[in-house]
């Protein structure tokens, strides 16, 4: 065979756009794209994916492949439809193809495991006629395993027989493992749907088998999850899987037994998983052994043998947007996945987003309605504390303090909720304002009580707290602001007999931790909730009738653009936790600026009211979504270099003669200028269309950095930090 027929090309995972031709030795089959070989690379080696087989190449003295990882040349790591989609991500968020697909694989695929699934240890007898006279504690054995089949082997230990003795019988061919998992029997059958239910139910099977996106936009606690359950019960009953895509806060294991008692085979990918456990369910999937996989962002590379439908709950929600490195959105893939497969993508939420809302504006998307709570539950009403002409105890409102005695009283349960962890924002010099800082960043410290320092929330550097001014010497040092430590300390002394639970991320460190807490919570006593937006997302409060929200106001005057729905989604998600039972909800909203036309659009026409002004208002500020972005970020110990860099692209871009498509604003410092001690610069580009967008940022993705400098690409940025 001549030569240049075994040349093969290899992304490897490098910040380096080419991809490499390397020969394959005599003797070696070919590997067919998606599969992993390992490749001499630079001075050392790299475990690379063969991402093209055709190539002609008459250079001679090409390298040899070492050898190829995956085996079973005929079932490679990355099938074709996840190579196509890693080939998609590689160009539209301008970020090295190598690269993209070490994302896509599991990090102990990419680090070259082998793809053997570890037996269940389960055991069944297969020769129960076995008898042997000599060996009375054989037949015991299998007398237990005749009338417990399936039992584990720490349950057979358990039972007094040992490790030994099973694998004698094992050996003997007299009991076998078997999967535990094989009896796919749903244990829970489906509630009566509503009509409201039933009509989105039923649309997602009319789509089943083609490509569309259906938007369910349903209040909370109108029983979208069920829409969800028996969508894929038609997936399933047809022989296919589902993915179900749910952020990273609410992938709870009260979140999987709900779907787990309906599916027995549910697989779950999450962040607390061993690489190992991660790659076994990975492996799982991919051969059909699961009818669905639930997980949070990454998930969405999960290979499925017969994949027919893909979900994402809480669709709004930040976490689908991975904030460094390949900066992707699963929520996009999953579109653009669904759209590969001929497939339907549900997407759910009790507040779109306004990408997705003006998506069904436009027709792209279905949009499905789910106006009322199930089970006859009554939206909250809201009231506004208008704090200009208010006492305050606490950071609380006398108001405020009345209406939670109130709740209290008539046994309900309080929610209060805060957007700071910690216990005040900052501390404040009596004498002469100052405040203290971060020696690393620009931004204040925040004091913490239990135990007592100043941490800083974006470079997690601590600090003593301060005893006297650091620039006057004064020793008058106040706290200023609330934090949930603070308000739950509070909360105690104002509402003294009552459990006071906070709930954030400094609480909250293991999901023990997390579970004790609820599980009090919900045996239904009278107590008070404080946290953060921990607090907002996914849990199911019976017992609260009221939500307080302390302080509206900061997130409805920051400065960044998203600042405003981000907001209005967080105050509807934590209103959306009182009264979800038989008892009416209450949400009341501390602000200084009453009358802010965010606020009250939201109040009075609820949040569709609200996504539809501020999406009128994005567009004639020409913002996305109806305007595409990009930001190109650097960030240097050198201010200097990050501006220069940024500065160079700029210059870049312009000489591309796109000056009426492209609008390139900065380099500007970024909204926190310093952080870890590194400067921070950006470069916003907006453009009118996609096709103008994609030719710059493909004239500058390949720019090498200089050293001591980091930058990247961000494609449809989530936030301007
Ligand atoms: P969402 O996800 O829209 O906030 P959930 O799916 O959590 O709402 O449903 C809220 C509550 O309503 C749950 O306790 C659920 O069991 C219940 N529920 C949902 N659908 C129905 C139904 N058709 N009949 C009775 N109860 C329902
Ligand atoms: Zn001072
Ligand atoms: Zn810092």
């Amino acid at each position: 065979m001549p030569e240049h027929n075994r040349v093969i090309q290899v992304a490897v995972p490098r910040p380096l756009h080419s991809v490499y031709d390397y020969a394959v030795p005599e003797g070696m089959p070919i590997p067919p794209a998606g599969c992993r070989v390992q490749v001499p690379f630079g001075r050392s080696t790299a475990l690379g994916i063969c991402v093209n087989t055709e190539v002609a190449n008459p250079h001679s003295r090409l390298k040899p492949i070492h050898a190829l990882v995956d085996a079973e040349t005929s079932d490679p790591a990355v099938s074709h439809e996840l190579l196509d989609l890693a080939r998609w991500m590689s160009s539209y968020y301008h970020h090295p193809l190598g690269e993209v697909l070490a994302t896509v694989l599991p990090a102990a695929a990419r680090r070259g495991a082998e793809f053997s699934i570890t037996a269940a240890d389960c055991w069944q007898a297969v020769q129960p006629e076995y008898v042997n006279p000599r060996a009375p504690r054989q037949q015991l054995l299998l007398e237990f395993l005749t009338t417990h089949p399936g039992s584990s082997g720490a349950e057979i230990v358990a039972a007094g027989f040992s490790r030994a003795l099973l694998n004698k019988l094992a050996a003997l061919r007299v009991v076998d493992r078997i999967d535990q998992r094989a009896d796919p029997q749903p244990k829970e059958p489906n509630l009566a749907a509503s009509p409201e239910q039933a009509l989105a139910i039923e649309k997602v099977h009319q789509t089943l088998g083609s490509f569309q996106t259906l938007l369910l936009e349903g209040v909370t606690g109108s029983g979208k999850t069920e829409v969800y359950l028996q969508s894929i019960a038609s997936v399933v009953a047809n022989g296919g899987q589902a993915l179900v895509l749910v952020p990273e806060i609410a992938l709870t294991p009260q979140t999987l037994s709900r779907f787990q008692r309906r599916f027995a085979r549910t697989g779950m990918l999450h962040s607390a998983l061993t690489d190992n456990e991660r790659l076994q369910t990975w492996l799982k999937c991919r051969q059909g052994d699961f009818d669905i996989v639930l997980g949070t962002r990454s998930a969405i590379f999960t290979p499925c043998q017969n994949l027919q439908l893909i979900i994402v709950d809480e669709e709004h929600d930040s976490s689908y947007k991975q904030q460094d490195g390949l900066r992707y959105s699963a929520r996009d893939l999953a579109a653009k996945r669904a759209q590969a497969l001929s497939i339907p993508l549900l997407l759910g939420s009790a507040t779109p987003s306004l990408e997705s809302l003006y998506n069904a504006k436009r027709g792209r998307y279905q949009h499905l309605h789910l106006l009322n709570r199930a089970g006859g539950a009554q939206l909250p009403s809201f009231h506004v504390i208008d704090m200009r002409n208010e006492n305050t105890l606490h950071g609380l409102s006398h108001q405020l303090i009345r209406v939670i005695r109130h709740h209290l009283d008539a046994a309900g349960q309080v929610l209060i909720y805060l957007n700071r962890r910690g216990f005040a924002p900052t501390v404040l010099c009596q004498n002469c304002g100052w405040q203290s800082h971060c020696s690393d960043c620009d931004a204040k410290l925040t004091l913490h009580q239990t135990p007592p320092q100043m941490i800083c929330h974006h470079c997690s550097l601590r600090f003593q707290v301060p005893q006297q001014c650091e620039h006057c010497g004064h020793t008058a040092l106040l706290p200023i602001g609330l934090g949930t430590q603070r308000a739950e300390e509070n909360a105690r002394q104002l509402f003294e007999g009552n459990p006071v639970y906070r709930i954030d991320r400094d609480t909250t460190r293991s999901n023990k931790q997390l579970n004790e807490q609820l599980a009090q919570i919900n045996r239904g006593d009278p107590c008070i909730l404080v946290g953060t937006q921990m607090l907002a997302k996914g849990h199911h409060f019976p017992n609260v009738t009221l939500v307080a929200v302390i302080n509206a106001d900061a997130g409805l005057l920051s400065p960044d653009f998203r600042a405003p729905e981000r907001t209005a989604q967080l105050i509807v998600q934590v209103a959306g936790r009182a009264g979800r039972a038989d008892r009416t909800g209450e949400v009341w909203i501390q602000s200084y600026q009453p009358e802010n036309p965010l606020l009250t659009t939201l109040i009075e026409s609820g949040y569709s009211g609200f996504a539809e002004a501020e999406l009128t208002s994005r567009e004639s500020a020409q913002l996305p979504p109806t305007t595409p972005m990009a930001l190109i970020r650097a960030e240097s110990a050198d201010a200097e270099l990050a501006k220069q860099f940024l500065q160079q692209c700029k210059t870049q871009s312009q000489a591309l003669g796109l000056l009426t498509e492209i609008n390139i604003m900065g380099p500007v410092p970024a909204p926190l200028g310093r952080i870890a001690n590194r400067h921070r610069f950006q470069l916003m580009l907006i453009a009118t269309s996609r096709r103008a967008l994609h030719r710059c940022l493909s004239a500058l993705d390949q720019t090498p950095a200089p050293s001591k400098l980091r930058w990247s690409i961000d494609v449809d940025p989530y936030d301007a930090m």
